[in-house]
């Protein structure tokens, strides 16, 4: 199946958002295994509207529209589609009682043009939108199918996952469906995971193996079509066997999730809780961990130690180790294991992440942009310490040190 995007909205052609909806879209559709080939965009303007469905409906079997399903005039989607197929639109009564019980239970008054987020065309199918008020449609018009969702990622993203995936699945007739396994990896890049993976990667179709990265995280989705289930899992073990024996030790999960909510999870189980203190990474681990719903059983509290009066001042660390000629210095492991150990000892917490480095762009102490410590202090247990040299710049340098450290903590987990 060929598909192209059309992506609605003046406000894209100015430059005023980015057309991100169409991004998320090529993805979901590479997954179900549909083709992407082209991506459109369009003002909001009826009749170049219909030129791009024109000319998307010669070159595409299925035709995704993302925006334009609004209340208002310049909302002209579902008309325009509706002139060029030559079909009437007509309202969708279960979407229209759900706007106007929205309307009568915040005692507002209910516009006219309100109707509009109701309407569908002709023999199409409803795509309900859980987050919003407007109505997607689908629907099959000579061989084509016609695919419209609301503009709004949030509302698209779940009318998408929800209902639209399973609609065009079930128009894909006489090709299996799609399975695939995700493993997400940590401390490694994408690059030294794509060489050590090299050789599966070229000679491997099926299942087909791809490696994606994102965030200072690498991930590698393992896909095949199959007529069922059993016969998926035959194809994608022994590839996920073959990878886990190259890479096993960076494997941190086998679905997608982050390796913060993977820790937390780890440590709810467990009963564990964890402090913080950061230096070079200003509070991203914090930030990382407080991301996860749910953290505050595990996650007790971090502090940003970035002078050295505030490491000596908050976490004891003597000036003497801090500063002077002959000095380990703050950016040292002397400095992070001691970071981590008595913030161990003031928080009472199973674990402490400590982190010192240079984040750039220049030198610091005489140290190279890079250059990261990175201390994990455990009850009962011996402080892990871990130097880094890492590459990039001042905000992928904090990224790559706070997930480093992440994973020094995954590991002893
Ligand atoms: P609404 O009911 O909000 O009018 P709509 O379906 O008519 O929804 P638009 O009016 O086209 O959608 O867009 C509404 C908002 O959705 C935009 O202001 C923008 O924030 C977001 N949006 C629209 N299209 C995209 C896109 N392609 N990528 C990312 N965001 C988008």
């Amino acid at each position: 199946m060929k598909a192209e995007i059309i992506a609605v909205g003046t406000e894209l052609l100015l430059g005023q958002i980015v057309n991100t909806n169409a991004q998320f879209l090529s993805r979901a559709c590479a997954d179900l295994g549909v083709s992407v080939y082209f991506q459109t965009v369009v003002g909001d303007n009826e009749s170049r509207l219909i030129d791009a469905i024109r000319i998307a409906a010669g070159r595409a079997d299925l035709v995704i529209f993302t925006g334009g399903l609004g209340p208002t005039q310049d909302d002209l989607t579902k008309d325009a589609l509706a002139v060029y197929l030559g079909r009437k639109l007509h309202i969708h009564q279960p979407s229209m009682d759900k706007i106007e019980a929205f309307f009568r239970h915040r005692g507002a008054h209910m516009v006219e043009s309100n109707r509009r987020q109701a309407l569908m065309l002709e023999d199409s199918d409803p795509l309900p939108n859980d987050t919003g008020m407007a109505v997607g449609v689908a629907l099959t018009n000579e061989q084509t199918h016609y695919v419209l969702l609301p503009g709004p990622p949030k509302e698209m993203k779940p009318m998408f996952e929800r209902y639209a995936a399973a609609w065009i699945s079930s128009k894909m007739t006489g090709v299996h469906p799609l399975y695939s396994r995700m493993l997400k990896f940590a401390g490694i890049g994408e690059s030294l995971l794509e060489h050590e993976l090299i050789d599966l990667v070229q000679v491997q179709s099926d299942p087909t193996i791809a490696t994606y990265a994102k965030e200072g995280e690498v991930a590698v989705r393992l896909t095949t079509r199959s007529a069922t289930r059993e016969e998926a899992e035959q194809k994608l073990s022994p590839v996920e066997t073959e990878i886990r024996q190259r890479l096993g030790q960076h494997i941190y999960a086998n679905e997608d999730v982050t390796l913060e909510e993977e820790i937390i999870r780890l440590m709810k189980v467990r009963g564990l809780q964890l402090a913080v203190a950061e230096s070079c990474t200003g509070g991203l681990v914090s930030d990382l961990l407080t991301a996860v719903s749910g953290s505050s059983s595990v996650f007790q509290g971090g502090i940003v130690v970035y002078t050295n009066e505030w490491k000596h001042r908050l976490l004891g660390i003597p000036m003497d180790v801090l500063e002077g000629n002959d000095a380990p210095g703050a950016i040292s492991d002397v400095t992070a294991r001691m970071l981590a150990e008595n913030l161990l000892e003031q928080s009472g917490t199973d674990y402490a992440v400590a982190i010192t480095g240079v984040a750039g762009p220049g030198e610091s102490e005489g140290k190279p942009v890079g250059l990261v410590y990175v201390a994990v202090a455990q009850k009962g247990g011996a402080t892990a310490l871990k130097q880094l040299q890492l590459t990039g710049n001042r905000e992928m340098i904090k990224l790559r040190a706070a997930k480093s450290a992440l994973y020094q903590l995954w590991q002893l987990l």
